[in-house]
């Protein structure tokens, strides 16, 4: 891992208001405590089975987030500490982290990932289901959730300017439902977007978190 790469990435990212959430997906717990003495603090993982080690290793002041496709069947396993679900692409999951949420006496603050790109494999809500979800009265009556804001990955290619449109296009989403559903909730503030390799198109395009792995923590060997 490179403290150096990091360091120089957070003086990138100070001129917006964006957060990194950094990516330590596949990496040793050691990687995760040089970040944590170098000062950081919001890391993210996909699996439920790495993270929950993780967490047990680490210590209790990060806040974890999930980026990744999460089963309904494995929410019961962090809900007691996890600091944000980034990932959230249907009702059913969102009300089993409420259910489990409640069942740890906590608020787990969320994201809806909204699905931009034009690969079918990438998980997602599409615009058609954010609007019934957020007008579901099944929505309406769950007390132990707090959605934060918007998730979503844009098409892996090098065509900057595809990127582009579809960051400006979760933007836009990002807009209208805060305008629509969160008008009085400043909670509702995230837009996670942008990875190693559009990060910088992602904070141009107002991203508030972006998630970063291979950029701090070399390549990742599967
Ligand atoms: C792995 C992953 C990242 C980080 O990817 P890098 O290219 O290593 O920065 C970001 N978001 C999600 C959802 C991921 O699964």
């Amino acid at each position: 891992m490179d403290i150096e790469k990091y360091k120089q990435l957070t003086d990138e990212v100070k001129p917006y208001s964006a957060r990194i959430v950094a990516v330590s997906k596949t990496k040793p717990v050691e990687d995760v405590l040089r970040l944590y003495e170098a000062g950081h603090r919001i890391f993210g993982e996909n699996k439920v089975q790495e993270l929950t080690p993780k967490y047990e290793a680490c210590p209790k002041d990060i806040e974890w987030h999930i980026i990744g496709h999460l089963q309904t069947n494995k929410v019961k396993y962090i809900a007691p500490f996890i600091g944000m679900i980034e990932s959230v692409d249907s009702l059913k999951l969102l009300s089993e982290i409420n259910k489990q949420a409640e069942k740890s006496n906590r608020v787990i603050n969320c994201l809806l990932q909204v699905s931009i790109s034009e690969e079918e494999t990438k998980f997602g809500l599409s615009v058609g289901e954010l609007y019934p979800l957020l007008e579901s009265d099944e929505y309406a009556a769950m007390k132990s959730i707090r959605i934060c804001g918007l998730m979503g990955m844009a098409t892996n290619t090098v065509d900057e300017a595809r990127i582009e449109k579809e960051f400006n296009f979760l933007k836009s989403i990002f807009d209208h439902v805060k305008q629509k559903y969160f008008a009085n909730e400043p909670a509702f503030k995230e837009l996670s977007m942008g990875m190693t390799s559009d990060y910088k198109i992602a904070l141009k395009c107002g991203a508030t978190l972006i998630r970063v792995g291979s950029l701090i923590f070399g390549e990742r060997k599967y």
